[in-house]
Order: structure tokens, then sequence, then C-alpha cells
């Protein structure tokens, strides 16, 4: 009986695990680059992915940085939406993508 119980619920396991997805081809993918100036993002430094907190685009800090002394200093206006995000510091105040650079990790390995 104890087996039998075994065998059915693998069987329900098969059958649930069927529509399977698609996988994603992350061998294929370009590595992540800032939108700016085509860089290819790295874990620290000038090409950091910083996130612009009110729209949630990314940049790398390099480009942040200039576009917080270009406009008013505390003020960062993205370039792609316009829109303004406060900015307490330098661009390094920014939450890091790290989201990205574990991707980014991922597609170097597999390359
Ligand atoms: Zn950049
Ligand atoms: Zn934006």
């Amino acid at each position: 009986m104890a087996v039998q119980t075994a065998e059915s619920r693998r069987a329900v396991n098969e059958i649930s695990a069927k529509p399977e997805p698609v996988p994603i081809r992350k061998d294929v993918a370009p590595k992540p680059t800032c939108n700016i100036c085509s860089c290819p993002y790295t874990e620290t430094g000038l090409h950091t992915p910083r996130q612009i907190k009110e729209c949630g685009r990314t940049i790398c800090e390099q480009c942040a940085n200039k576009l917080l002394n270009a406009k008013i200093q505390n003020r960062l206006v993205c370039p792609f939406c316009q829109k303004v995000t406060v900015v307490n510091g330098p661009a390094g105040s920014l939450p890091k993508n790290f989201a990205l650079l574990e991707y980014s990790r991922d597609v170097v390995q597999r390359n």
C-alpha cells in the first residue's frame, strides 16, 4: 500500500510539471551595458550600475555623477524619462543594482 501511494504521488508530480517554461538562453544574451556610455557594468568603480530611484532605470556611476554635476546638486534628471531623483550625496549613494551584477556575472561565466 505504501509503495502504491508513493507511485501515485510521483505520477501527479509528473503531470503537474508537464508545461515546462521556455528556458532563457543566457549563453547568447549580451552583457548588460550602460545605456548612456555603452560601457559594460562592473562590480565596483566607475561603471558600477546605479539605480535611478524615481523611475527604476539603471545607469553607470560615472554617468550618474556627470548628470549630477551638470544640473543642480542633489538632483539627478533621468536622461530617458526626465524624472527627477533627489540624491543626498554623490552617485555612489544611489542603490547598487545587484540583480544586474549577478546576471552579468552569469553571462561572463557562460561565455
Ligand atoms: Zn555610463
Ligand atoms: Zn527614467
